[in-house]
């Protein structure tokens, strides 16, 4: 079985403190997390950094660096973004422990991106809408904002958790270990999601159904809760293709 842990990857997006960066690094090699993308940071990884990071240097050596939110996640299956507050924009919440079963879950058939925001505002609604899943790690309700790298540390625990309870029941039963029969789905990438949405704007625009912002939001909150699978984003595709030739014939 290959290495579960470094399908997932910590994305950070625009931190401002270096400083954060090189905790975050700490708090993801303590629990064996290794892949670390950063979007567009606002400094670069420099002393107070590589200080924080202590022992875990190497995951910032290795860090990758992305100018967008969209090339962060291209190549992720599954997409988790997390938020210090409930906004209504959501497209579904999930807990950390069950986010820890989730990313592991998934993590056997492909890359699976946890999401953390920027120190001051967080992410942003359309990098929300961009999630399959919303994460919030229930805080005190009257002072509910973590600091960046404890809020990947706890998170991180969890998808060890999770990891440890796989790791344990596939020796018991390798070959009935409920999560290896999922294996078999595929799931597209972030990127060919966004895609198929391009696709779908552009069509319904030329037919005259979509002609504000607010159609394609509410279909990308439907799209993105369905979890589509592979084959049946395919079958979606194939509708539209279907439609488009239809009304360039003529
Ligand atoms: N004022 C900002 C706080 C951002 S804290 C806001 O309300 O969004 C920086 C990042 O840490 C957040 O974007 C999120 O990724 C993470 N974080 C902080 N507290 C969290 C919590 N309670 N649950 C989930 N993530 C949290």
């Amino acid at each position: 079985m290959m290495d579960l842990l470094k399908q997932i990857q910590i994305v950070l997006v625009e931190t401002s403190h270096s400083g954060n960066i090189g905790s975050t690094a700490r708090a993801m090699k303590t629990m064996g997390l290794s892949h670390l993308r950063l979007v567009s940071p606002k400094q670069e990884i420099d002393e107070q950094a590589i200080a924080l990071s202590a022992g875990a240097k190497d995951l910032l050596e290795q860090a990758q660096v992305f100018n967008s939110f969209d090339q962060a996640i291209a190549d992720c299956q599954l997409v988790i973004g997390t938020s210090a507050r409930l906004r209504h924009l959501q497209s579904s919440l999930i807990e950390p422990r069950a986010c820890g079963e989730l990313a592991i879950q998934r993590a056997i058939q492909g890359k699976v991106a946890i999401v953390f925001g920027r120190e001051r505002v967080g992410l942003t609604n359309e990098e929300l809408l961009k999630c399959h899943y919303h994460l919030n790690v229930p805080t005190n309700a009257e002072y509910g904002s973590l600091n960046l790298a404890m809020a990947v540390q706890l998170v991180s625990y969890e998808v060890r958790m999770a990891w440890l309870n796989f790791s344990k029941n596939l020796q018991k039963s390798p070959q009935n270990s409920p999560l290896v029969e999922k294996a078999n789905i595929n799931y597209p990438s972030a990127e060919s999601l966004e895609h198929f949405f391009n696709h779908t704007e552009r069509l319904y625009r030329e037919l005259g159904f979509i002609r504000n912002d607010a159609v394609m939001l509410k279909l990308r909150r439907l799209y993105q809760r369905c979890e589509l699978e592979t084959a049946e984003l395919n079958l979606l595709r194939g509708m539209l293709t279907s439609v488009e030739k239809k009304i360039h014939q003529d």
